[in-house]
C-alpha cells in the first residue's frame, strides 16, 4: 500500500508554505544529498496553453532542493510534433514566454534530450501485456542526474484519458525515438466515409508520409513519426484514434515510465498538481475550459498510488461548466472514451507502485 500526502485546497491553505509542508511530510526530498544534481521535471506548456504548473510553485520546490545543498535544474524534453517546443531553441523560447527562466524558477533550464536525439538506451527488464518495446531511450540530461523530482499537472488527455506522473515519466522523460515508438501503438486511422480527398492532411505532414491513392490519403508507416498532426488538421474528422489502440499506447507508456524510474531506484519523488483540470493536456493550445474546481496538491514516492489518488479525487469532485456531468469512476477516461486506468494497472504490474494507497491530509 502506498502513502500519498494531500494539500487540500478546500481548507483555504497558504499554498507556498503548504508545498513545503507537503515535501517535508511526504519525505520526497529525503534522499537528496549535498552536491547531488537534481532534475526537476516539469512540462513548461505549449505556446498558447495557460494551464501548466505555475513557475512560482516550481520555484518553491527548487528552493527546497537548494536548501539541502543540492544542485537542481529544471528540465523537460522536446515534442514529437512540429511546433513551438520541437527543438531545444524553440522550447527555451516558449519556456521563457510562459514564465520559465532561470531568474523565475531559481535554477538553470535544461532541455534534457537536446533536439530530441540525446537519449541513453535502457533495456526493459520486464514486459507485460501487448508491448513490443525492448529498449527505451531516456533523455540523457535526466538519465545522468543523481535524483529525479517529477512535478506533474493532472489533466485530461485525448489518448490516455488523463495525464499525471506516469505519463510525465513515460513520455516526458524520453528522447524522440522512444516517443515515436510509443505513439506507433496508436496510429491515426482513416474513416473512408468521412474523407472527401481534400489532401489537407498531406500538406501538414512534416515528413511527407502521406500520399494519395484512389482519392484517399495513404500513410507510409516507415516514414510516419506518429505525431498526429494530420489528425488534428482534418476538418472532416476523417482521421481518428481507435479505443483499443489508445489503451495499447498506455501499455507502452507504462513500460517507458518503468525504464525511466529504474535508473533512480529510491532516488525519486513525485508531486501532482490537481488544479486547472482541463479536458486536454499542456501540449494543447487551448486545452479547453476547466472541468472541476481546483482540488489540491499531492506528493508521494509512488507514482502509481499518486496518480490513482489524484484520479479518485477528481472522480469525487463536482463537474463544472458542463450540461451533462459525467459520473465516475474514471470521469476523464469516459470524457475521452478510453479506460485511463490501463496505464496505472500496467505500471503496477511492472512493479512501479501500488494502486492501493492511504491518503494523509496535511
Ligand atoms: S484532410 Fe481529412 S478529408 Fe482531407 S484528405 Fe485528409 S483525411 Fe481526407
Ligand atoms: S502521417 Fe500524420 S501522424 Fe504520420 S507523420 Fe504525417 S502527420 Fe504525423
Amino acid at each position: 500500500m502506498s502513502e500519498v500526502f494531500f494539500l487540500d485546497y478546500s481548507k483555504e491553505v497558504d499554498v507556498l508554505p503548504g508545498i513545503e509542508g507537503l515535501c517535508a511530510q511526504s519525505g520526497i526530498l529525503k534522499g537528496i544529498s549535498k552536491g547531488d544534481s537534481v532534475a526537476v521535471k516539469v512540462h513548461m506548456g505549449e505556446l498558447g496553453n495557460v494551464t501548466y504548473i505555475r513557475p512560482a510553485f516550481l520555484r518553491k520546490v527548487v528552493d527546497l532542493v537548494k536548501k539541502r545543498g543540492a544542485k537542481p535544474f529544471v528540465t523537460d524534453t522536446v515534442t514529437l510534433y512540429p511546433g513551438a517546443r520541437s527543438n531545444k531553441k524553440r522550447y527555451l523560447s516558449t519556456a521563457a514566454y510562459n514564465g520559465f527562466v532561470k531568474e523565475s524558477v531559481g535554477a538553470p533550464i535544461v532541455i534534457a534530450d537536446g533536439d530530441g536525439d540525446e537519449g541513453t538506451p535502457v533495456a526493459l527488464e520486464d514486459v507485460v501485456g501487448r508491448c513490443d518495446l525492448r529498449e527505451v531511450e531516456v533523455a540523457s540530461g535526466i538519465y545522468d542526474a543523481d535524483f529525479l523530482l517529477v512535478l506533474s499537472h493532472v489533466k485530461g488527455h485525448m489518448i490516455t484519458g488523463f495525464g499525471g506522473a506516469v505519463k510525465n515519466l513515460g513520455m516526458g522523460c524520453v528522447a524522440k525515438r522512444s516517443k515515436r515508438e510509443q505513439h506507433r501503438a496508436n496510429p491515426p486511422l482513416l474513416d473512408d466515409s468521412k474523407c472527401d480527398g481534400c489532401e489537407g492532411c498531406l500538406e501538414v505532414c512534416p515528413v511527407d508520409a502521406l500520399s494519395m491513392r484512389g482519392g484517399r490519403p495513404q500513410r507510409d508507416p516507415e516514414k510516419c513519426i506518429y505525431c498526429g498532426t494530420c489528425l488534428f488538421a482534418c476538418s472532416r474528422k476523417a482521421l481518428y484514434w481507435e479505443r483499443k489502440n489508445k489503451e495499447r499506447f498506455q501499455v507502452y507508456l507504462a513500460h517507458a515510465a518503468a525504464a525511466v524510474v529504474r535508473g533512480f531506484g529510491h532516488r525519486i519523488g513525485f508531486v501532482n498538481f490537481v488544479q486547472d483540470v482541463t479536458p486536454h493536456c499542456d501540449c494543447a493550445a487551448p486545452a479547453g475550459r476547466v472541468l472541476f474546481p481546483d482540488i489540491g496538491i499531492l506528493a508521494s514516492t509512488d507514482p502509481v498510488g499518486l496518480d490513482k489518488a489524484s484520479l479518485d479525487l477528481i472522480d469525487r469532485a463536482r463537474m463544472i461548466g458542463v450540461t451533462k456531468p459525467i459520473s465516475g469512476p474514471d470521469k476523464l477516461g469516459k470524457w475521452h472514451q478510453v479506460d485511463s486506468l490501463v496505464q496505472l494497472r500496467t505500471a503496477q504490474e511492472l512493479g512501479m507502485g501500488s494502486m492501493d494507497y492511504i491518503l494523509s491530509n496535511l
